[in-house]
């Protein structure tokens, strides 16, 4: 039980896994062996820091071992523990296998509070973290292979990645260790975003789907709806940036770990992560309406909810107050499983977390195939496409000339039909791809089960069966 009277977190997700497996045939056996969590190795360092020994504890959680490399962020946050990691090690099996990403589960976790420590004294942290997992084959290419999560980026990425080179130096393949690595260090381009690109990429496809949108109680397209974001870090940031950029959506609200500010003409993305950046919150900012009571902004009015922050925020104390129609789970778990089931049966739709928050593993596993095949995305056919491209240009033009009708290719079409794919745009083709075929994969599920009434079940039945399915392949 949590501090709430509600299930953890773990049992939270192993309820959500219960009620889709009532709904699928599978053998009570493989069902249990399908949920429960393999292994967690938890580990205690120290690490020298300011005169003094420090000690550190940490875990490594591996869900599910059906495809290996299991895969999965490392937390850094100071009430991380074994419950959290696992149920987020659990998210992660059935996330994978959502997305067709061909990995195992896993996730890790450090309690420790970054921001109370400098880069020199996180990077010697960071290091022996790695160490203790690397020595274990907790963290390698083909067996675990983390990536960024709540308090951690590119800059640990890029340690861990380093840190495993010293310890395997003939290791040719090193560098798939961890994904989310800045570019110049093995990393690829749109990684950082992918999770709020995937967040929206998830919306446009729901956006897609009129009868989904009408089931919301919501009409027409994103443009103009009023979005409430929870989390201005990572994955927040990024998809309230995307959708009020490029979707035409008001962001009215952005909660923050010290209150909320408001604006309902719709509030400037990047002028407030630059406030938070500089001043460790969203209070004083000149722009929007400042309430301390953070929690408040969740029962705001507006159109699309995303809490993008941490778990269980929307439990059974609040979730009656919720007035969105549409909530998508960018972070992982935002919703207990109590509070599912109250929004459920107000008719609220929500975008589970196993899909929204897919892109960040998607584009990891981009990554991953980069590094095994050591040659960037679009190297070899870039210029070769835009030379085909040419030809075909120009053979118009001829025609038309020929032909005396005159015609002309516009400016901009030319600009855009002739130049080939670099590796960004192959990124975000490959994630917008996935993301579609993923919703549609849950949708087909939820619009013909009549006993399926929400997207979360369809999405764990789909899930659950591709992990069933490739361990019967093992012959379990
Ligand atoms: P982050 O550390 O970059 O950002 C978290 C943000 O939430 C910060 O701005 C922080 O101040 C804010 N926050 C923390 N506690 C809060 C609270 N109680 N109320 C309001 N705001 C609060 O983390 P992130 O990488 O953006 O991850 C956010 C969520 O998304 C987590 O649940 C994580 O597991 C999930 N997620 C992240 C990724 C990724 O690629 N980074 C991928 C999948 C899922």
């Amino acid at each position: 039980m949590s501090a709430t009277g509600e299930p953890s977190f773990r049992q939270s997700v192993d309820l959500m896994f219960n009620r889709a497996a009532s709904l699928m045939d599978l053998p009570p056996g493989l069902e249990e062996k399908i949920r429960v969590c393999n292994a967690t190795y938890t580990v205690r360092f120290g690490v020298r820091l300011r005169g003094e020994i420090r000690t550190f504890t940490g875990y490594r959680s591996v869900h599910s071992e059906h495809f290996e490399p299991a895969k999965g962020g490392i937390r850094y946050a100071p009430n991380v523990h074994q419950d959290e990691v696992e149920a987020l090690a659990a998210l992660m099996t059935y996330k994978c296998a959502l997305v067709e990403a061909p990995f195992g589960g896993s996730k890790g976790g450090l309690c420790i509070d970054p921001r109370h420590y400098d880069d020199f004294e996180l990077e010697q942290i960071t290091r022996r973290f790695a160490y203790e997992l690397i020595k274990r084959d907790m963290i390698n290419p083909a067996q675990n292979v983390p990536a960024p999560d709540m308090g951690t980026g590119e800059k640990e990425m890029a340690i861990i990645a380093d840190q495993y080179a010293r310890m395997n130096t003939t290791d040719i393949n090193g560098k798939a260790c961890v994904t989310g690595k800045p570019p110049h260090a093995g990393g690829i381009r749109g990684r950082v975003e992918a999770t709020g690109r995937g967040v929206e990429y998830a919306l446009q496809e729901f956006f897609r789907h009129p009868d989904d949108v009408k089931t919301a109680g919501l009409s027409g397209t994103l443009d103009g709806k009023r979005v409430i974001v929870q989390g201005l870090g990572n994955v927040g940031y990024h998809a309230a940036k995307f959708l009020s950029i490029e979707d035409g959506c008001i962001v009215t609200h952005v909660i923050e770990r010290d209150g909320f500010i408001m604006n309902p003409k719709g509030l400037n993305i990047d002028a407030v992560r630059d406030w938070i950046t500089e001043h460790g919150g969203v209070k004083g900012y000149p722009e929007g309406e400042y309430h301390e009571e953070g929690l408040k902004g969740l029962e705001e009015e507006c159109d699309i909810l995303i809490p993008a922050a941490i778990e269980g925020v929307i439990n059974m104390h609040n979730a009656h107050e919720i007035k969105a129609p549409l909530i998508i789970e960018a972070a992982n778990g935002p919703l207990t499983a109590g509070a599912d089931e109250i929004l459920r049966h107000k008719g609220v739709v929500i975008i589970p977390d196993l899909y929204a928050n897919a892109g960040g593993v998607t584009v990891s596993y981009f990554e991953w195939v980069k590094n095994l095949s050591h040659i960037r995305f679009g190297r070899m056919q870039r210029r070769q496409e835009e030379a085909r491209h040419h030809l075909i240009v120009n053979e118009l033009e001829r025609l038309s000339a020929d032909s005396g009708v005159g015609w002309q290719l516009s400016p901009d079409f030319k600009e855009k039909y002739l130049r080939g794919a670099d590796e960004l745009e192959l990124v975000r083709s490959g994630l917008d791809d996935t993301m579609r075929a993923a919703y549609q994969s849950m949708r087909e599920v939820w619009h013909t089960r009549n006993d399926v009434s929400d997207l979360r079940t369809a999405g764990f039945m789909v899930a659950v069966g591709r992990v069933a399915a490739s361990y019967r392949a093992k012959g379990l």
